[in-house]
């Protein structure tokens, strides 16, 4: 049995950080990885797609060059060198978090499964380690729904959609939401057939409607195909590869395509990890359940990540080390409640996101204020000939507090921090509205949207905003 001052099972978006301020602060401490270190965002998710949303972005302005002016020839993809770039990138990222724990005074790195065997030890291998705490980080991987004939087909899914080294003839994507969105419009880029075939009546269903709308619109401009209300999902080989049964309200009843991408959420890395032995409770999807300081039912045992189902993010699984490591080492009371969440989706144009929708800020049954602004009044977004998206705020008619915002439009990742700012710094939006942006920028215009907030009615938010 060794014996460390602290465990962490994972080498994630929090581990490693956290490895390095508990043995700062003098413990030794034992981070088990079983596979890559860094975690799905280095590996699998973040870091990969983004650069492949970068290629698929130089393609598409490429192809649009003449409406710039810009004389060039035939556009083609080179995907050897498009992948070769993406692995560079993650290979780079991934090593360089390596190096940093190899050299971790007092950080032990084991490569292996860990799996609990008592509430202050797991087992990896042969070995058995114990510590007074433990940081559970383990993430979580793409969901295989049991849809109909799932195992007739191969599907492929985040991961093994990016090991793919050629190019999907005919895409067919089950799952109209952040993963299986991103994928559609950088694999249409590149220059496949892409469907999206979603169960729900819209795309990204959790947002609100006129988002979820310009998004479809959006995508369907650039030829991707778009089935909602698929009800009735199944997967049966087909003369192209593969069939997709849709039975939706719309459009033809099955899809032939090469290929099919499951994504449909994601499930946590918790069903093999031995919680039982430790007495740790999950919910009924396998999340941890942790109260507002991430610790678990049991003492000395908490979660980090998107394995404790408080967000599915990168930022947010940094922002639980961050919580951590405030309350045991800097003397702070940190809660996970406090979080203000924010998020982006990274087609092009990217949709960027902080606090609730118009929807769920209905749910509360306050008085609410609501401004919203079309891309095509925006004079930096009509300068660079992308006017597709919308830009709207949400706020408390009484307290004046921002609840909420979404930025669809050329930049409206970026654009979206100020709005976050504003929320995290508590400040009533009357405080914003005097404030002297930067022209020409798509920011600029927050101001403006903040003086021009309207009271709205039961039935606003889902009319379209243009
Ligand atoms: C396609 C895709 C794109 C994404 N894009 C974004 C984005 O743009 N922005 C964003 O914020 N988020 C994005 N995400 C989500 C983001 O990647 C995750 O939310 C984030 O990585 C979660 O971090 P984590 O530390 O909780 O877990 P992970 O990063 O998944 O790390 C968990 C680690 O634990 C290890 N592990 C699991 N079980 C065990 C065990 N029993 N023993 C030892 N080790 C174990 C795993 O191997 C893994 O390395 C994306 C996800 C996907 C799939």
């Amino acid at each position: 049995m060794s014996r460390f001052d602290a465990i962490i099972i994972g080498a994630g978006q929090a581990g490693p950080s956290l490895a390095g301020r508990l043995t700062a602060a003098g413990m030794a401490v034992a981070l088990i990885e079983r596979h890559l270190v860094g975690g799905t965002c280095v590996n699998t998710g973040c870091m990969p797609t983004k650069t492949l949303v970068a290629s698929a972005y130089a393609a598409h302005l490429a192809r649009r060059a003449a409406d710039f002016g810009v004389v060039t020839g035939p556009v083609t993809m080179d995907m050897a060198r498009v992948r070769a770039r993406a692995n560079a990138v993650v290979e780079n990222a991934r090593t360089s978090v390596e190096r940093w724990l190899q050299a971790m005074p007092g950080c032990t790195v084991i490569r292996g499964h860990a799996r609990f065997e008592a509430p202050d030890s797991v087992r990896v291998g042969d070995d058995r380690l114990s510590a007074p705490r433990i940081f559970i980080n383990v993430g979580g991987r793409a969901d295989v729904p049991p849809l109909p004939g799932v195992d007739s087909v191969p599907h492929l899914t985040n991961s093994s959609l990016l090991a793919l080294d050629r190019l999907p003839a005919h895409l067919v994507i089950v799952g109209g939401s952040y993963v299986g969105l991103e994928f559609a419009q950088i694999y249409r880029r590149f220059g496949a057939q892409v469907t999206i075939v979603e169960k729900q009546s819209r795309l990204i269903a959790k947002e609100d409607d006129e988002i979820s709308q310009t998004i479809r619109e959006i995508l369907e401009r650039e030829g991707i195909a778009v089935h909602t209300s698929a009800e009735c999902i199944a997967l049966a080989p087909g003369s192209a590869g593969v069939a997709v049964s849709v039975s939706c309200a719309q459009g033809p009843p099955k899809v032939d395509g090469s290929d099919v991408l499951l994504a449909v959420g994601r499930r946590p890395n918790t069903d093999d990890l031995g919680l039982e032995r430790a007495g740790v409770a999950t919910d009924a999807r396998g999340f941890v359940q942790v109260d507002d300081s991430l610790a678990t039912n049991v003492p000395g045992v908490w979660a980090m990540g998107e394995c404790n189902g408080h967000g599915a993010f990168t930022h947010t699984a940094y922002n639980d080390f961050e919580i951590m490591a405030a309350n045991l080492l800097d003397g702070e009371r940190r809660k996970l409640s406090a979080r203000i969440l924010g998020y982006g989706l990274f087609i092009d144009p990217p949709l960027g996101r902080v606090g609730l929708t118009e929807r769920q800020a209905r749910e509360r049954g306050r008085p609410l204020l609501v401004g919203t602004r079309p891309m095509t009044r925006v004079n930096r977004a009509v300068e660079k000939s992308e006017t597709q998206g919308l830009m709207k705020i949400v706020a408390d008619a009484e307290t004046r507090q921002i609840l909420g915002a979404a930025i669809l439009g050329p930049g409206g990742d970026e654009a979206i921090h100020g709005i976050l700012d504003a929320m995290n710094a508590r400040t009533p939006f009357t405080e914003l509205e005097w404030a002297v942006p930067i022209h020409p920028t798509v920011s600029e215009l927050i101001p403006t949207v903040l003086r021009d907030m309207k009271p709205t009615g039961p039935t606003s938010g889902s009319a379209p905003a243009r």
